[in-house]
């Protein structure tokens, strides 16, 4: 993985001196009528109010009026009494003008990613992208850039049907969604977001495409547009393109991958003599000490738990270990040549139903923490943890995950450190609507409730 500076914006580098000046220029020239101010709620969701070129200028500057109910949706979407939240509460959606990208997929609308501020413009305590800001600034504080890039996986569907039948790495598997592929590439490109590669996964209809590492912020950003430009581009081509850890029963899951490292200077994951350095070994003690309950805000949806089946590489073991691709954490061998740049970790138990300021923003305050308790993560396990009893893993110290939603839920409840960075009411909101989801799910047929994240992922 290599550093980045790449930019989501189709916004010029000449025109970043006068941030709103150069987005009403990119707005003309994008000939948009219509601005998206988009956040992602805690279901992961991404969510919206409109604002006509006319009004943007006056928009940019006072936000635009929300209600704070909004963010206590539950995926069935019905808000959710949250103690101590103010029902009547207002925030205001203020736009980071430097996120704008016109949405070619949607001719004539274009988009900006915004912060959920309070009606003062102060940070509002259960906005998601201010908690990643928050976990950047604690690294900060700490010395260090932190450099990321997701990994999603997703699948393509004709008619609620997987496009394609083909193999993982199909040579033919490339053709049969070429046109959908290419077309998303060049839509991502026209707004700044560069791909690194693409291939055909191991499911039907199943295809992975990576973006270029960035800053944590800009990358969990570029994720959102990913996601956006990957529905929208494959609804064009009468394809739907879903993120839904498992869309259809049988399926093997869509990851979402979280390549993460630490710089200072250099990378700082990288010893001065190749492999993993101290403050990598660290930074993974941390992640492995909170890990049940990082599954609460990494696989964050009642479907998740079909997806993380051992032996399907998504994860599912609690540990660490070089290319380990079963592991929670895989440490992915660094390119011959690049060995600096390319040096990172790989969290692996994470999928699209994450909300990805608050997966990002926890992987780093659990890894700081074990940076600055300089945690031990123990030795790597450089075997196929499927090989191993029970009582083995245990012995090497594998740690077991929550299999349900709800058991990750009470486990992020125990987790003294993650409740505290959350803070309220992100917290009270957070926990309250992953158990609406459990109870409410917990009712449906279970096909609706494949069909349902199908849908809304
Ligand atoms: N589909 C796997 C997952 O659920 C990942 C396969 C891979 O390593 O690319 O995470
Ligand atoms: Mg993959």
């Amino acid at each position: 993985m290599a550093t980045s500076t790449v930019s989501t914006t189709a916004v010029t580098a000449a025109e970043a001196m006068d941030p709103a000046e150069a987005l009403m220029a990119a707005v003309e020239r994008a000939d948009a009528e219509i601005v998206r101010f988009l956040w992602v709620d805690h279901n992961g969701i991404l969510r919206g109010k409109g604002v006509t070129r006319e009004l943007l200028a006056d928009r940019l500057r006072t936000g635009i009026g929300l209600s704070a109910v909004r963010q206590s949706a539950s995926l069935l979407d019905r808000p959710q009494p949250v103690p101590g939240f103010q029902v009547m509460e207002e925030v205001r959606v203020t736009a980071d003008p430097s996120t704008f990208v016109p949405l070619p997929y949607a001719p004539g609308s274009a988009g900006l990613l915004c912060d959920l501020v309070n009606r003062d413009g102060s940070p509002w305590g259960a906005c998601p992208r201010t908690f990643l800001r928050d976990a950047v600034a604690r690294s900060a504080d700490l010395g260090f850039d932190v450099i990321a890039a997701f990994e999603p996986e997703f699948t393509l569907l004709r008619d609620g049907a997987p496009l394609d039948d083909s193999l993982m790495l199909d040579g033919e598997g490339f053709d049969a969604a070429n046109d959908c592929i290419v077309s998303l590439i060049r839509s991502l490109r026209s707004a700044g977001i560069a791909v690194e590669q693409y291939h055909p996964e191991a499911s039907p209809g199943q295809h992975e495409l990576t973006l270029r590492p960035a800053p944590a912020l800009r990358a969990a950003d570029q994720h959102v547009w990913q996601r956006a430009f990957t529905r929208g581009v494959a609804r064009a081509h009468g394809l739907q393109a879903s993120f839904a850890p498992v869309p259809l029963a049988g399926l093997r899951g869509n990851g979402n991958h979280v390549h993460i490292s630490l710089w200072r200077g250099g990378n700082a994951f990288c010893a001065p003599g190749g492999g993993l350095s101290e403050v990598a070994r660290h930074f993974i003690g941390g992640v492995l000490a909170h890990l049940p309950g990082l599954t609460a805000l990494l696989c964050a949806s009642v479907n998740s738990y079909e997806r993380l089946v051992p032996g399907n590489w998504a994860g599912t073991f609690g540990c660490y270990g070089p290319d380990n691709r079963d592991a929670a954490i895989r440490v992915p061998s660094p390119l011959r040549g690049a060995e600096t740049a390319t040096t990172n970790i790989e969290v692996k138990v994470c999928d699209a139903t994450a909300n990805p300021y608050l997966a990002l923003g926890a992987i780093l305050h659990a890894g700081l923490d074990g940076l600055e308790h300089r945690i031990d993560p123990g030795e790597p396990l450089t075997v196929d943890p499927n090989l191993l009893s029970a009582a083995e893993l245990l012995r090497r110290g594998v740690i077991p995950l929550p299999r349900s939603l709800a058991e990750a839920v009470e486990a992020l409840e125990r987790d003294e450190l993650l409740m505290s960075v959350l803070g309220s009411p992100r917290r009270e909101l957070y926990t309250t609507i992953k158990r609406a989801d459990v109870r409410d799910l917990g009712g449906m047929d279970p096909g609706d409730v494949f069909a349902l994240h199908a849908q809304r992922f």
